[in-house]
């Protein structure tokens, strides 16, 4: 086909799919749209390797240093780029994203409802993603038990590889869910059907692409790469364990990082949906319900580029620079520092749990603190005391503080491992700015006496 028979087909396959309700048409498109959705889907994978070359033991540091004697002659001997392909990573990323599948397939699960569709109908998501995650974490420690810590060395050793692999397998996907939007009943996105074709493969074009009752959205926010994150980690402590002789020697800083992040992924998957039984009995006292199903990724957003690649390349291999940065640049907190970071990030965690739990109760019809709220014209109510009365996104910031304790352990001898946090802070702001049009749009007037009462947007008394 040459360029104008593609887009002839393009538009003619997309006017077939004219209906009002299923196929809506976009109607804001951001400026340069376009141009950004290219940029873009450019950048993420540039960025992920970039972040990989620029903060890696082969070449000298984070970042790679002229002076030393294995950094630029090491990036241009041409020797740098034979871990880029690793057909062992490969087939190894295929079989742990085919793990995942079936674990959803055959771990037991309830069946929940998620949110009411435009098309009217409900869709159904089974709830195991915390079992996988048990599942996966227990056939790691079995593999460590068994072999040792060099036995689980693999994901540090290959990363490359598997970045590369992960890189592959996330745009396949993405055009695979993009070609299967092309079916005449699909449930398109309110933002992804614009007449440009990058645009919608980057932002997604089906709201909610399946097949049977495999949910590619749900699927990709939860397991493959958030679960692959934690076992990075682990391959980094696995890593030190063998350089240092045991895991007796691993820096308390490598320790601290692994055991952060593994309770953020696990409180996340633990609360996939709301679920009144606690985990622990002290997190009863917050009983923080995440209602991913509820969330604006889940109901409103498509899947394509920008999630398939961001949930399953983006996250795995950028979250973990800081533990991969402990292996090379290992860093001894002693006993007050890891005191002071443990105290950080329980202080970051405590605001974050606080201030979905006041939401969520709230959301939920109860109001156990007795917060004052708002009465809005739309019926609905805003909080205004509480956490939600000190800004408007308070749980952004218990977010934030814990990014920042994730990165204290690694010092403070290179910028680079505080690229999560600034990462999560530009994430969090646009986000942040994003909802709040939304509910100006929703609240109107009442959301601007909301804002008077309210004035800070994220940090209270800052910003
Ligand atoms: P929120 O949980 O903040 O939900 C925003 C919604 O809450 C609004 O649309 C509005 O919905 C409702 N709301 C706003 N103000 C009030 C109020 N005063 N009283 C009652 N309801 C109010 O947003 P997200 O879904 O973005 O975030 C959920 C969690 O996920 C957060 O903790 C965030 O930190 C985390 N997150 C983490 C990311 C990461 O990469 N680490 C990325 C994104 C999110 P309505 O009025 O319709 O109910």
């Amino acid at each position: 086909m040459t360029d104008l028979d593609t887009s002839q087909w393009y538009f003619s396959v997309m006017s077939k799919q004219a209906n009002p309700v299923l196929s809506r048409r976009t109607a804001y498109v951001e400026i340069l749209g376009p141009l950004r959705a290219f940029f873009i889907c450019t950048a993420i994978p540039l960025t992920i390797y970039a972040l990989f070359f620029g903060c890696s033991e082969q070449f000298g540091g984070c970042p790679p240093r002229l002076d030393h004697d294995r950094s630029f002659l090491a990036l241009t001997d041409l020797a740098w780029y034979q871990g880029l392909w690793d057909t062992q990573a490969t087939m190894l990323f295929v079989a742990w994203y085919a793990f995942c599948v079936l674990a959803w397939a055959i771990l037991p699960g309830d069946w929940v409802f998620g949110t009411t569709l435009r098309n009217g109908e409900k869709k159904q998501y089974k709830i195991n993603a915390f079992s996988t995650f048990i599942l996966a974490l227990s056939l790691a420690f079995g593999v460590i038990f068994l072999g040792g810590p060099q036995s689980f060395t693999f994901l540090h050793d290959k990363l490359v590889g598997f970045i590369t692999a992960s890189v592959i397998v996330s745009v396949l996907q993405a055009v695979a869910c993009h070609v299967m939007s092309f079916r005449p009943k699909a449930l398109l996105s309110i933002d992804g059907n614009t007449g440009n074709p990058v645009y919608n493969f980057y932002v997604g074009r089906e709201l909610n692409p399946s097949i049977r009752s495999f949910d590619f959205k749900s699927f990709n926010q939860l397991r493959p790469g958030l679960i692959l994150w934690i076992l990075i980690d682990i391959s980094m402590v696995c890593e030190q364990a063998t350089r240092f002789g045991g895991f007796s020697q691993v820096n308390d800083s490598l320790w601290l990082v692994l055991i952060f992040q593994a309770l953020y992924v696990g409180d996340i998957l633990y609360h996939e949906v709301t679920r009144s039984a606690p985990l622990w009995l002290v997190l009863t006292l917050f009983r923080f319900q995440r209602h991913i199903f509820s969330q604006v990724d889940i109901t409103t957003d498509g899947f394509g580029f920008m999630q398939s690649v961001g949930c399953l390349s983006w996250l795995p291999f950028t979250h973990s620079l800081q533990a991969r940065f402990l292996v090379f640049r290992p860093v001894a907190l002693g006993f007050v520092w890891t005191t002071l970071i443990v105290l950080f990030n329980s202080l970051g965690y405590y605001i974050f749990r606080v201030a979905n739990a006041e939401k969520n109760d709230f959301r939920n019809g109860e109001n156990p603190k007795n917060l004052q709220f708002l009465t809005t014209g739309s019926g609905s109510k805003l909080l205004i005391s509480g956490w939600w009365g000190r800004s408007r996104h308070p749980n952004y910031f218990g977010d934030l503080i814990m990014a920042l304790a994730w990165s204290f352990p690694t010092g403070f001898s290179t910028p680079l491992t505080y690229f999560y946090f600034l990462y999560l802070l530009a994430l969090l702001i646009q986000r942040q700015r994003r909802d709040d049009d939304a509910c100006e749009k929703k609240y109107g007037k009442d959301w601007k006496k909301y804002v008077e009462l309210v004035p800070y947007r994220i940090v209270p008394y800052v910003y």
